[in-house]
């Protein structure tokens, strides 16, 4: 039987953080907004929403595959985002689906787009519904809304172990795709955050950032061709190691966001899977200086897997809120050789800006112990606290941007500043903001903000809304990306528009008129159809 997931929150609906886990967090968090504890909204349930009635009847031949019910409907209504949770919380869903398909294969698919034509309804592309920016969420002025989710379309369907490459459909889940490759020599390795929840075909249309900190870092680099339903028909790129031939068809569908067509099959770029790791963590007496050292190393062209900087007091448990120390959380692997030199060159270049190791450097399992296991621990469990967090009224949320090395300090400085002046002005209090880079390369690095405060339950949405729409449109006027791996969706449009030039804007419209003339597909995603 299929698992299932929280319809209001992130994970599944067997699983929690535990007591022990919440207790310590919510302690920590009162203390440092003096306050004696929190009013605790209790998790919405099922029974508490009256959904519209669907404005759409679904045909014999596709009554199969398409379902209506509440919780279908629920769960389909929003993505994983904080103000998604807040809504859930709210006990607001003005705008479901009205019916969520679940086709079999790409005629399937093409069916449920005939569907969608003929009685005039949108059509939203729908993988595992992580969508942190309303990418895959109706909206108030749809008249009607089929969602068509591609979760039984979810199998590795070929293994070519010579070019170390597979064909997978695009609804597969990360950890399924693992599984199918255990008894192989090989891997696909894109652990992004949201793994576990999340599919191929939403990670290639969002062109999602996996846990490779350099080189691999966006699934773009795994895609080696892809297979598209759109409305005019079906497509099929051709599978090649590299091409010069043009502007590149897949490029034009990764990070697509549903707007052209379905991805329901691609072939991606595998590798053997790692024997030899080299990981340690190493504590700067500040960001900054963690910061030169990453540049060095990304621009030595040493390439480690794991390249984290995290400021200690946001990664390591018991650290002083004071404390402005960071940690590098460093990693090499590979199938083929020992990386030793590695190591130990990438450690010289911390000496250099004042890093320490402070876990083993060439020990194997390194990465689960001190500093480095405790990151690593919280990005598995941090998921879970933003539920929690909307319970009590806390603000905690991330935004991420990348900025060139060269103006790298005065824009970390200037976003810092904007942010802690924005929460004081909203919520009328001291918040907390923290950076760490999540991805790095040769000429900049992936800046990730996590910064909270406590809102007043009574405009909570309001405040969070303001926050972050303020935050990532400052990130925005000062040169920076609007996102660097969450993608556009509804909630990025304002600022993305102030980021792409208009002519592309343009060229991306003549694109979607011929692939999708009525505009059925996702619209207001990336583009005004
Ligand atoms: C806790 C958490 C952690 C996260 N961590 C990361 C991270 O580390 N890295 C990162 O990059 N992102 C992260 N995200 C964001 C999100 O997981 C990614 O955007 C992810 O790629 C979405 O995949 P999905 O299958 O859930 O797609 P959905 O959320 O279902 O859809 C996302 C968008 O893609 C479109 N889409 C989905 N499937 C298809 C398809 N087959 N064909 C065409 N269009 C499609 C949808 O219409 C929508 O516009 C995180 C989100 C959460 C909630």
């Amino acid at each position: 039987m299929r698992r299932q997931k929280k319809f209001y929150a992130w994970g599944y609906a067997d699983e929690d953080l535990t007591a022990d886990e919440i207790g310590p967090w919510e302690r920590e968090i009162a203390a440092r907004y003096g306050i004696s504890g929190f009013e605790v909204t209790p998790p919405p349930r099922e029974e508490e929403f009256t959904l519209r009635k669907p404005r759409l009847d679904v045909p014999t031949a596709l009554q199969p595959i398409v379902r209506q019910d509440r919780l279908t409907r629920l769960e389909h209504s929003y993505g994983k985002a904080g103000f998604d949770a807040t809504r859930m919380f709210l006990r607001e869903v003005p705008n479901p689906p009205d019916a969520v398909a679940f086709p079999e294969n790409e005629a399937d698919v093409a069916r449920v787009l005939e569907w969608c034509d003929r009685v005039g309804a949108v059509a939203i592309p729908y993988g595992g519904g992580s969508s942190v920016v309303k990418g895959i969420e109706p909206q108030a002025t749809f008249d009607k809304v089929v969602t068509i989710s591609l979760r039984h379309m979810d199998r590795v369907l070929e293994v070519d172990t010579v070019s170390e490459a597979a064909r997978i459909q695009g609804g597969i889940y990360g950890p399924a795709i693992e599984d199918a490759l255990r008894d192989s020599p090989l891997t696909m390795r894109h652990y992004m955050q949201a793994y576990r929840c999340s599919t191929l075909g939403g990670w290639i249309a969002t062109r999602s950032g996996g846990h490779y900190a350099t080189l691999y870092t966006h699934i773009d680099d795994f895609v080696e061709s892809l297979r598209v339903v759109t409305p005019q028909g079906t497509l099929e790129t051709r599978r090649l190691p590299g091409s010069g031939a043009g502007p590149s068809p897949d490029r034009m569908f990764i990070g697509s966001e549903g707007i052209l067509g379905l991805i329901t099959e691609a072939w991606v770029r595998l590798r053997k899977k790692p024997t030899f790791r080299a990981a340690a963590s190493v504590r700067f007496p500040d960001f900054f200086a963690g910061a030169d050292a990453v540049r060095a190393i990304t621009q030595a062209g040493l390439y480690p897997a794991n390249c984290r900087l995290l400021e200690a007091r946001e990664a390591v448990p018991g650290t002083a809120w004071s404390d402005t120390s960071a940690v590098l959380v460093l990693a090499f692997e590979s199938a083929d050789h020992p990386l030793d030199a590695w190591m130990k060159r990438a450690l010289e270049i911390c000496a250099d800006y004042r890093g320490r190791p402070d876990a083993s450097a060439d020990e194997e399992n390194s990465h689960r112990s001190g500093a480095a296991g405790a990151w690593r621990n919280k990005f598995i469990r941090a998921p879970h606290y933003s539920e929690h967090a909307v319970a009590r009224g806390i603000l905690s949320s991330t935004f991420e941007t990348s900025m060139t090395w060269d103006r790298f300090r005065e824009f970390h400085a200037a976003v810092t500043a904007f942010t802690q002046a924005k929460i004081r002005e909203v919520t009328g209090r001291e918040g907390s903001i923290t950076c760490r880079f999540t991805h790095v390369y040769p000429d900049g690095p992936c800046l990730y903000f996590t910064f909270g405060g406590l809102l007043d339950k009574r405009r909570q949405l309001e405040q969070f809304m303001e926050v972050l729409s303020s935050c990532t449109a400052e990130t925005v006027a000062r040169g920076g990306t609007t996102t660097h791996h969450h993608a556009v969706g509804r909630f990025h449009r304002p600022f993305y528009d102030k980021q792409r030039p208009e002519l592309f804007a343009r060229a991306l419209r003549g694109a979607k008129r011929e692939l999708d003339p009525k505009g059925l597909l996702n619209p207001g995603v990336l583009i005004d159809p």
